[in-house]
């Protein structure tokens, strides 16, 4: 069983990939760590660079010189890196480069729902956006060859339940990548002028608009394929027994195509695809019509048309924005088709969030039941309507809510705890970032009053001081978002003369991806040992004063590092320096034993609970003597971090 990501990783081995470069974030970063595993027998060049940005261009030198390149991403990533791909959009590569953008449906993990196939509109780049590993797999082995063919960098966008969901597929021989190109000098191609720009315009506008489309239309992965009742068909068993890409001289019942002057069909691209032919199956519905596209941008245009004449009505289940409906809806409009289509303009698909088997099958029950839609009877007849043991069975058991908290020994609960401490009833603002520590934003640390994007706590502290200059403001930032795209603000906030304080949250790692490594933790993803580069180095080279580092599990050194620094008239900073509690051992450090409540003096006051929030800690069925429930701390969770000893009133934890 292979991951959508790993088998992302390995088609573009498959592919012959040089150069693999990107920045981590969920649900992208396991592509890159897969590719690493096997870089010494391919001799595929891997990095984390240390942003998205640098990620394109580092892909983008080598590109042009003929080798092929993978770059990867979440979807917030790619704002960051939209500056050379806007411009790669235009120039063009000459070695494949396949962008892979995972977009977070959900969202799961992200600021936003960004949908990563309006960006491809934007941009003007080809996209493949698969339904299931196994066709994210194919896909980016296509995706280069189409790259080279049309000289431009092409997105590939899978989604969260694409990227981590397994799939059985033969893991393919590996051979060596393919030999690194030379690059050959030639500024009218490489140099990005606006005249060549204009003429690029108009090539990528012919490219777009008329050769793409039609070529799209006939692609295995833009297809009208037909549901088939209650037998559930793999995505790669449908492939093989219906005959593929079926075009609008095509589509009969009998090939797998769609029926004519059927009154309803589907439409849909992605995962929803999948979950659409399950709900299908599941409901018993068979001979509904489905146009799957797996290229949103540029969209097969002459394919739709065909199955748009062929219907009166489109139900489209897409998540994120409604690309393949608006499209619909252009193409109806322009062909002046006489056929409604539905989805999320409407109110028939939930706008916002992930969809699934259930709430599509929901969706799908609530048309068979309105007479005014055409979903009717007649179209699932013979299959005994909606097979009701089928679809009670699958009702999901719901699950409790489990907010995220900081692990259990978590070095940023010290270091938010500690500036919480230092700056009781002081006027402050606390920005924060993106990473583990934004879960300072839970209570009862509650240390969180912003958070918009990756490095903006410093640059938006220094806008929250230029505005009310009597109050103390704070950023926090992890070490990798430091590197990432932290600096840059620091120089800003020292150049234009803020007062702040800037805290390092350094647990030497880039902890919530998945503990990749960074400039400062000495190594690289090719596996060197390289220097460190120092955070206290760049913030002294840049001006910062004072530079204070510091354990944030002392708290009493922690909270007058933190007092000094707010005293400081200008840019101060704080490295809280400790390791990140998952990867602690393989630092060196040496766990001390678990901390035990000691029950005699508990007075059950719940300061350790109530203040710090640690999961180890709880409410105990026992009572002391006052009849006051005790706390007690589970040892299977604790590290012996001992924040809640220097915490408890009466040093009842030992
Ligand atoms: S993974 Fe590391 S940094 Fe993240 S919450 Fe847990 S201990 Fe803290
Ligand atoms: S802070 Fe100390 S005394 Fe109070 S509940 Fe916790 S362990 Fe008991």
């Amino acid at each position: 069983m292979i991951m959508g990501n790993q088998a992302i990783a390995l088609g573009a081995l498959k592919a012959g990939v040089n150069l693999v470069a990107g920045y981590p974030g969920t649900p992208s970063s396991e592509i890159i760590e897969f590719i690493s595993k096997y870089k010494s027998k391919t001799g595929t060049y891997v990095e984390w660079s240390v942003n998205e940005k640098a990620a394109a261009e580092v892909a983008a030198g080598a590109s042009y010189a003929g080798s092929r390149t993978l770059i990867t991403m979440k979807q917030v990533g790619l704002n960051v890196a939209s500056d050379p791909v806007m411009c790669l959009s235009y120039v063009g590569v000459k070695g494949g480069m396949v962008i892979v953008c995972a977009d977070d449906p959900g969202p799961i993990s992200s600021q936003t729902e960004q949908d990563t196939r309006n960006f491809a509109q934007y941009s003007k780049l080809p996209c493949f956006d698969p339904s299931t590993p196994l066709e994210a797999y194919e896909m980016i082995q296509e995706a280069f060859e189409f790259s080279e063919k049309y000289n431009t960098p092409v997105l590939l966008r899978p989604t969260t339940r694409v990227d981590h969901a397994y799939e059985s597929m033969d893991f393919p021989e590996l051979s060596p990548c393919r030999k690194p190109g030379e690059f050959e000098k030639d500024s009218k191609r490489w140099v990005i002028f606006p005249r060549a720009s204009y003429l690029n315009h108009k090539r990528i506008f012919e490219r777009n608009e008329k050769t793409l489309p039609a070529e799209f239309s006939k692609s295995k992965w833009n297809s009208v394929r037909v549901s088939e009742g209650n037998s559930v068909v793999s995505d790669s068993e449908r492939r093989e027994s219906l005959p593929l890409g079926c075009t609008s001289s095509q589509p009969t019942p009998s090939n797998g195509g769609h029926p004519r002057n059927a009154p309803v069909a589907f439409a849909a691209g992605g995962i929803s695809y999948c979950y659409l032919m399950e709900a299908l199956s599941i409901l018993g519905i068979k001979d509904i019509p489905v146009l799957k596209i797996g290229n949103p941008y540029p969209f097969p245009k002459p394919l739709a048309e065909e199955f748009l004449k062929s219907h009166k009505q489109i139900v489209v289940f897409e998540e994120l924005d409604p690309v393949i409906e608006e499209n619909l809806i252009k193409i109806a409009g322009y062909t002046r088709v006489n056929c409604q289509i539905r989805g999320k303009l409407d109110g028939t698909v939930p706008e916002a969030g992930e969809l699934s088997v259930e709430i599509i099958s929901e969706i799908i029950k609530n048309l068979l039941n309105d007479k005014g839609n055409a979903v009717s009877r007649s179209e699932t007849a013979g299959t005994g309507a909606t097979n009701s043991s089928q679809t009670e069975n699958s009702t999901p058991v719901p699950l409790p809510v489990r907010p995220p908290v900081l692990c259990a020994g978590c070095p940023h609960r010290g270091s938010f705890y500690a500036v919480k401490q230092a700056m009781k009833g002081k006027k402050t603002v606390y920005c924060g970032d993106i990473g583990c520590y934004t879960l300072g934003n839970a209570m009862p640390l509650d240390m969180t009053d912003t958070c918009l994007c990756m490095g903006a706590d410093i640059t938006m502290a220094q806008g929250f001081y230029h505005n009310e200059p009597d109050r103390h403001c704070f950023s926090f930032i992890g070490d990798s978002t430091f590197f990432a795209s932290g600096i840059t603000g620091v120089v800003n906030a020292v150049y234009n003369q803020a007062k702040q304080t800037i805290c390092i949250l350094d647990n030497s790692t880039t902890a919530m991806t998945g503990h990749q490594p960074h400039p400062g933790t000495g190594m690289t993803m090719m596996g060197e040992i390289v220097e460190k580069i120092s955070i206290e180095k760049i913030l002294e080279g840049i001006g910062v004063s004072p530079i204070i580092q510091v354990n944030p599990f002392d708290q009493k050194a922690a909270v007058e590092a933190v007092q000094k620094a707010s005293e400081a008239p200008g840019v101060s900073a704080i490295i809280f320096k400790a390791p990140c509690i998952a990867i602690a051992q393989k630092v060196g450090w040496e766990k001390p034993h678990a901390l035990t409540v000691n029950a005699d003096k508990c007075i059950g006051c719940r300061k350790c609970i109530n203040e710090l929030g640690c999961p180890a800690l709880s409410v105990s069925t026992k009572t002391n003597a006052k009849g006051k429930q005790l706390v007690e701390i589970d040892k299977s969770l604790c590290t012996g971090c001992s924040l809640c000893s220097q915490v408890c009133p009466v040093k009842a934890i030992e």
